[in-house]
């Protein structure tokens, strides 16, 4: 049994509930989590969540300005552990809570720009995939477009 907190291995591992999100605390962590006393078994939860996760987080994404890798989540876990990073320590070290940093490393929580900078810094990893889309200089060409080069310098002149 794995602590979804910090992410120790534990015998004593419990449900509890961390800012509303349902995890597996070890005792040590219990103290960030309001106890929960009857829930269903961990694998029937896990399997539950594992189904309805990925094709929400697709349409919650796809808004986000910053395309980020597929698979970012665990890229993160990953390199922290590569790392030999306690949650705790990477949140520390990126000034994030480790709630945080559980919510983000189990795809919960999109990271915002400014912590996918941090993360990307810290681990040594890219998270951002380079983006695909037009530049974003107004042109006579772009499509929708009524702004021209000349009105765009005007309007960076004021
Ligand atoms: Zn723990």
């Amino acid at each position: 049994m794995q602590c979804e907190l910090c992410g120790m291995g534990s015998s004593g591992c419990r449900p509890a509930l961390v800012d509303g999100v349902r995890m597996m605390l070890c005792p040590g962590c219990m103290k960030h989590g309001k106890s929960v006393k009857d829930v269903a078994p961990v694998d029937v939860q896990k399997s539950i969540l594992g189904r309805i996760k990925r094709p929400r987080e697709r349409d919650v994404y796809v808004e986000m300005d910053t395309k980020l890798v597929s698979g970012w989540n665990d890229l993160i876990k990953r390199a922290r552990k590569e790392k030999e990073l306690s949650r705790e320590k990477l949140g520390f070290n990126i000034g994030e809570r480790t709630i945080t940093i559980s919510k983000i490393e189990n795809g919960d929580l999109r990271p915002s720009d400014e912590v996918v900078g941090k993360l990307e810094k810290e681990l040594g990893i890219t998270l951002v995939e380079k983006a695909k889309e037009v530049p974003n200089i107004p042109s006579g060409s772009r499509p929708g477009s009524g702004l021209t080069l000349g009105d765009f310098l005007k309007t960076e002149n004021k």
